[in-house]
């Protein structure tokens, strides 16, 4: 750590040039430094070399960011604020992203090591449509009026915004999680404590700008950056605090709702980690689901929740279809981020790049086949080569743990029934996918798999209005769609008396 002197540096961005961007805390629409001076250092994946330093909030930083969000949910936002105006408020922002949109997806991809354009036609762009899709919703999510008590009394609900929220993010789609977690949270109401993931904070801190220029109300989004261990302990425990929504692993989330347990009993909502299974059967067409699997395990270099990490064929086409995945794997586009042809980058740290190269090594020692890739790739840098491991059984820890990397297991089965048994022996309930062109059987098994999201045919689809959320371990809560919004609201039931009058003694 070193003292934080300045609240924006320059920083040379591929394809941009010098910019000046923001490294303070953003608290009640200014730009602060934090109370004991604290910095901590980002890192480019693709070099290994340093980027900036950013202010790292303390609980006295993180205690000041919720006061400011607090006074504005009860003057400025909340219930002060109809939601036609929180939706203009937030395609206002989006027209604003949209505006900056080549610089923000160069800061996302020189942080995060996204290619460029991926970062641009995925992250930045997902980003708008789930910023535009919640401005839309805001007027429109309302309660009911219930007259079942004859002419004297009626009930309606109120659907009203629970407050002050903690948002913690994670690495691996830093502007995307961002979205996630600030479009249905104003446009329910509520206000917002931000806390971005240490790796990859500069895009988050970039956005508090548009926010102002916007017009969104001082301390309605507030953004402390820093460590897990503090500022995000310090998020979780606050007694002010009325909702904690986090993405990231289940260890984490696990901590978070402990804590918010042990402090207010704060909600909690939870995005946790997976162990998506895919299940390729005979009447697949095998080159696009290799194709699909194989996109589903590469994107953004297996540093996804819904990663297909587990693969289960049918025994009649399990060498096809390996064939196939093989041939993806070995020509998928690895290169430098800023390159425009590159879709496959770096992990994020050279402990993320170690911890898989590490599982990669477990499942040599566990007697599989690594059929490609399981090395490191280039000199600087944290790459690892697109892996496919076959000949794996289900004790083998590649076929267990969360690997986030670019490392998937392949395995076979015989029936329909055994390769459903196989999908849910996990604690994981995130995601999976069916490849079948037989439809009796993909409605059987989209059914039987636990998981919250199933594809068919195809694999990774996200869209705004589509909720997203986990079964088992793979979290509590859903976000995106209208499920999202009702996730930052609470439902107040009012009873009225028309005309009843009460009887005495009652
Ligand atoms: P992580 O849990 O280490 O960190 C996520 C965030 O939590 C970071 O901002 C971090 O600073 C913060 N944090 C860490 N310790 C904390 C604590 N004690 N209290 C409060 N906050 C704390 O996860 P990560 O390594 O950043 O991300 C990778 C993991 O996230 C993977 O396991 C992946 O599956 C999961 N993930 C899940 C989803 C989803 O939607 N379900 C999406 C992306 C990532």
């Amino acid at each position: 750590m070193t003292i934080a002197q300045k609240t924006h540096t320059e920083l040379a961005v591929p394809g941009i040039g010098s910019i000046t961007i923001p490294v303070g805390l953003f608290i009640d629409n200014e730009w602060v430094l934090p109370a004991n001076g604290e910095t901590f250092g980002t890192v480019n994946p693709a070099t290994g070399k340093p980027l900036v330093d950013v202010a790292h909030a303390s609980a006295e930083d993180v205690d000041r960011a919720v006061k400011s969000a607090r006074e504005a949910f009860h003057t400025r936002w909340g219930l002060r604020v109809t939601g036609a105006e929180r939706g203009r408020l937030l395609n206002r922002l989006a027209d604003l992203i949209e505006r900056d949109a080549k610089t923000i997806a160069a800061l996302e991809s020189l942080n995060a090591g996204k290619g460029i354009s991926k970062a641009t036609n995925g992250d930045v762009a997902g980003t708008v449509s789930t910023l535009r899709y919640y401005a839309g919703l805001a007027d429109k999510f309302y309660g009911q009026t219930i007259n079942q008590f004859g002419p004297d009394a009626i009930a309606y609900t109120l659907h009203q915004p629970i407050g002050v929220c903690g948002q913690i993010i994670p690495w691996n789609y830093p502007l995307m999680m961002w979205s996630w977690k600030v479009a249905p949270a104003l446009a329910a109401g509520c206000t917002i404590v931000m806390k971005p993931s240490e790796l990859t904070p500069l895009t988050a801190l970039y956005m508090c700008d548009l926010v102002k220029e916007a017009g969104i109300p001082a301390g309605v989004i507030n953004t402390v950056p820093g460590l897990g261990a503090t500022t995000g302990e310090a998020i979780s425990r606050h007694m002010d605090i009325d909702k904690v929504a986090f993405t990231g692993s289940v260890a984490t989330g696990r901590r978070i709702s402990v804590a918010a347990a042990e402090s207010n009993l704060k909600k909690v909502t939870l995005e946790l980690g997976g162990k998506s299974p895919s299940l390729v059967f005979p009447s697949a067409d095998l080159e696009q689901a290799a194709a699909w699997t194989a996109m589903g395990i590469f994107w953004n270099s297996g540093q996804d929740c819904c990663a297909s990490s587990r693969i289960y064929v049918h025994e009649s086409v399990y060498d096809e279809f390996v064939r196939l995945l093989k041939a993806k794997a070995e020509t998928c586009a690895i290169g430098q981020p800023s390159d425009p042809a590159t879709s496959f980058g770096p992990l994020i740290s050279a402990g993320q790049r170690d911890k898989v190269l590490s599982y990669i090594h477990s499942a040599r020692d566990e007697g599989a086949n690594i059929i490609t890739g399981g090395d490191n790739w280039g000199t600087d840098g944290f790459w690892v080569q697109p892996t496919v491991i076959g000949d794996v059984h289900q004790g083998m820890k590649v076929v267990r743990e969360e690997i986030f990397g670019p490392v998937t297991a392949v395995g076979v089965f015989k029936t329909e029934e055994e390769a459903v048994k196989l999908a849910n022996d996990t604690s994981y309930g995130l995601a999976g996918a069916v490849f079948s062109n037989d439809a009796s059987q993909v409605a059987r098994v989209t059914g039987a798999i636990d998981a919250g999201t199933i594809w068919v045919n195809q694999y990774s689809s996200v869209s705004a209005g589509v909720p997203f959320g986990g079964f088992k371990q793979s979290g509590i809560g859903r976000e995106l769609g209208t499920y999202g919004i009702e996730a930052y609201t609470q439902v107040k039931a009012v009873h009225q008396n028309i005309g009843q009058k009460m009887g005495w003694p009652f």
